[in-house]
């Protein structure tokens, strides 16, 4: 039976752990040859393996996607050695705590700089090859804080609203050109997000939130990044949130 993505090529950024990591994973399963972008090196080195395993071919792209030149060159590369570019997965975050009163501004425009503006960076350099290809798939990893908001993660929230935002702004100015956008906004889900907060007590309060047993895991946010990818061609699932059933806020 042929496979749902065969043929495809996909792009996947915070691929070295979490969700990034499933989705590439999971593309590579429903047929997809996969390129992967993060700053460890080690970690691509053992997915582009895992991802051969499964009988397509892997590209590890390393950088930075909040330095412009690493995100753009991660599309660029990924069309370069493979021909094209299908699907571009964003899914490189990072989350900081904080109020603005007493806000470390450098953590701020970090969260920023990585969240929003590397996505703004990738997404701006994919267009003009899915244009002249008549077709893509961008899907941006938000958060369920992209519709909520709350004094111990200003930045965060806000980096998300925003990229649901310039999402939902480029779908109106891509799709004419055959180009989907998805955002999805994952609840807690069982991952490496915690580790990288500074603050102690929100990155212990970040992960117990983030604990296994009352998450989603990454390769269920995965299944919903294939699911989406793999719609007919007319159909544009631009939105989806997903929360484990234990959580039962608005
Ligand atoms: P992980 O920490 O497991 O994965 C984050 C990925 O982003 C890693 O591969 C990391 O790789 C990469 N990354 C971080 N900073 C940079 C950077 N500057 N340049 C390139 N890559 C970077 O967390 P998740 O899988 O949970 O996070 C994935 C996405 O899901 C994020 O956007 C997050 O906001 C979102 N999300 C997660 C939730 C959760 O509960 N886990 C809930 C809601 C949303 P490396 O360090 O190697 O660069």
């Amino acid at each position: 039976m042929t496979k749902s993505l065969a043929g495809r090529v996909a792009l996947v950024t915070g691929a070295s752990s979490g969700i990034g990591e499933a989705a590439a994973i999971a593309l590579a399963e429903a047929g997809a040859d996969v390129a992967i972008s993060a700053r460890r090196v080690d970690r691509l080195a053992v997915l582009v393996k895992t991802i051969e395993a499964l009988g397509v071919r892997a590209l590890a792209l390393p950088g930075d996607v909040a330095i412009e030149a690493d995100a753009t060159a991660a599309v660029e590369k990924t069309v370069a050695h493979f021909g094209k570019i299908d699907i571009l997965v964003n899914s490189a975050g990072i989350i900081q705590a904080g109020g603005i009163e007493n806000t470390n501004l450098e953590e701020y425009r970090r969260v920023v700089d990585v969240n929003l503006m590397g996505t703004v960076y990738t997404c701006r350099a994919a267009i003009g090859p899915m244009k002249a290809q008549g077709h893509g798939d961008i899907i941006n990893i938000s958060s369920q804080a992209g519709r909520k908001n709350a004094p111990p993660f200003n930045a965060y929230a806000a980096s998300k609203h925003a990229l649901n935002s310039m999402s939902d702004s480029m779908r109106q100015e891509v799709g004419g050109h055959g180009i989907r956008v998805c955002v999805l906004m994952p609840g807690a889900t069982a991952t490496e997000v915690a580790n990288n907060v500074t603050d102690p007590n929100f990155r212990s309060f970040m992960q117990s939130h983030t604990n296994e047993s009352n998450t989603v895991s990454a390769s269920e946010m995965a299944a919903a990044i294939v699911f989406v990818a793999a719609q007919p061609q007319r159909v544009n699932i631009d939105m989806i949130s997903i929360r484990p059933t234990s959580d039962t806020s608005h």
